[in-house]
């Protein structure tokens, strides 16, 4: 049967861009739908704004450091017009990156909703119908709220860069990533920001030694950090929202934004009927190559709810052409994959937490916080924290757990060393930089804890 196109792909996000463009250099036939704007959920309202705007958070804590160097300069005010004026243009410039992209190689887009009407006929939003030989669910996730009596008053990670202006006072809701990472923000801009999370520490999943010291850090920097809070539900009251919270108290918030969590963008696509399996989340379920239950179709990125990062997504589509398109199969690997966390402070990480290494074998940690040499002089009280968990039996390095500002620029590499299998006795054989703070990696002599 001839088809259309070797390959519809469905979302124009990291993942989906990426094997579009690789499969069509390679000589396939290639078209790809995209419902929204070209980019996904990392260029437009995911990564790389939130990124920006954490640089911009920062700069006002520089401007009190450089006083401290004998600089005569007094901080201003944070214009949010100015700066979502600039945001919005560089949006709009990586956005025509992104299609440009796609257009350089030859794919073929269509600017609509696309779903499935069998195994090989994809439907646009206009009902046009194209077949392909092989058809790649790239189609993201979206944020989720609670559920609780007013959420329809909050906002999401998707509507904090549109702010008409900034609030006085904020209310998140979440102890993940991005909730943390908001809080953070919107503190260093100058709102008064007040977190509320259900469980007993932010960062779920992370280190604890290390999530402990961001959460410390965040609260010293001005985050009104309520853990074991959950809310109970939201009214409007004039301009203000009304919170009440399981903690017994009522406050009253101009803003509450939800990141309680996000969900697979799979509803409507037609999924379940052409016989493509779901997970309990909504999830499209994949083997090791991301093929689905329907052998033409293939899923990657964070429909498939593995693991919900960028480069992972890219990785995922890199190796779905290969295995797909250049008949050499490759499983992505999702084994050690340093993060980082863009809270402040930020944090690094590689490998596995000391407590789960402790579970799984004997281990030694080797861990040191103080004071960084920039921030002391300053007069700033804050911390940072480099940490090793090291196998008794093998001496390879299981972790790795930075933080501390520029941490994300530090794991990058130490990650190479973790991948590559380097033991505790290769980091100490490596000269330190110095004065740095990572130095401290190769410099720890005696573990802090073992067993
Ligand atoms: P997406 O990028 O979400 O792209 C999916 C696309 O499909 C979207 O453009 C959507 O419009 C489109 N689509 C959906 N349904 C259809 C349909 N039926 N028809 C046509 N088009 C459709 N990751 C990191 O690595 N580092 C970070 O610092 C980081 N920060 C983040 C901060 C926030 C606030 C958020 C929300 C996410 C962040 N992420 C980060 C995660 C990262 O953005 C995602 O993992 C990544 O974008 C997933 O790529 P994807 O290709 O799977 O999906």
């Amino acid at each position: 049967m001839a088809f259309d196109y070797d390959l519809f792909v469905i979302g124009g996000g990291s993942g989906g861009v990426r094997a579009a463009r690789v499969a069509a250099q390679d000589g396939a036939k290639v078209a790809l739908a995209e419902e929204d704007r070209y980019g996904g959920t990392c260029v437009i309202r995911g990564c790389v704004p939130k990124k920006l705007m954490v640089f911009a958070s920062e700069y006002a804590g520089v401007v009190e450091d450089a006083k401290s160097y004998g600089w005569a300069i007094e901080p201003g005010q944070f214009d949010w017009d100015v700066f979502r004026g600039r945001l919005n243009d560089e949006l709009d410039r990586l956005e025509n990156v992104y299609r440009n992209l796609l257009k350089n190689s030859g794919v073929e887009t269509f600017d609509q909703r696309a779903h499935l009407e069998d195994a090989h006929t994809v439907v646009l939003a206009d009902g046009t119908k194209k077949t392909a030989k092989h058809i790649l669910l790239a189609t993201g996730g979206r944020p989720v709220k609670p559920g609780v009596p007013g959420d329809e008053l909050g906002i999401t990670s998707n509507d904090i860069f549109h702010l008409d202006e900034l609030p006085e006072s904020i209310l998140i809701v979440g102890g993940g990533y991005i909730a943390s990472e908001f809080a953070g923000i919107l503190n260093g801009l100058g709102v008064d920001v007040t977190q509320y999370y259900r469980g007993a520490q932010i960062l779920r999943g992370f280190d604890d030694e290390a999530r402990g010291l961001v959460s410390e850090e965040m609260c010293q920097r001005g985050v009104n950090l309520h853990l074991g809070t959950d809310i109970i539900d939201l009214q409007q009251e004039g301009d203000k929202i009304r919170v009440r919270a399981t903690n017994g108290k009522e406050a009253l918030f101009d803003k509450v934004m939800f990141a309680t969590g996000r969900a697979p963008n799979t509803e409507g696509l037609g999924l379940a009927e052409v016989g493509v399996e779901l997970g309990r989340k909504g999830e499209v379920v994949v083997d090791d190559y991301s093929q689905t239950a329907v052998p033409s179709i293939y899923a990657i990125g964070d429909v498939t709810d593995r693991v919900n990062l960028t480069p992972v997504a890219i990785r995922e589509g890199m190796a779905f052409v290969e295995t797909v398109f250049k008949g050499n199969p490759t499983k992505p690997d999702h084994d050690l994959i340093p993060t980082a966390i863009f809270t402040q402070p930020e944090m690094g990480t590689v490998g596995l937490s000391e407590e789960d290494a402790r579970d799984q074998e004997p281990i030694e940690v080797y861990a040191t916080s103080f004071k960084p040499m920039q921030q002391s002089f300053a007069g700033r009280s804050e911390r940072v924290l480099m940490k090793l968990v090291v196998s008794q039996k093998t001496r390879k390095v299981l972790g790795c757990h930075i933080v501390a500002p520029g941490a994300g620029e530090m794991i990058q590499l130490a990650g190479i060393a973790v991948k590559m299998g380097a033991t505790k006795e290769d980091f100490d054989r490596t000269v330190a930089v110095h004065p740095t703070m990572s130095e401290e990696l190769v410099t720890m002599k005696t573990p802090v804890r073992t067993g």
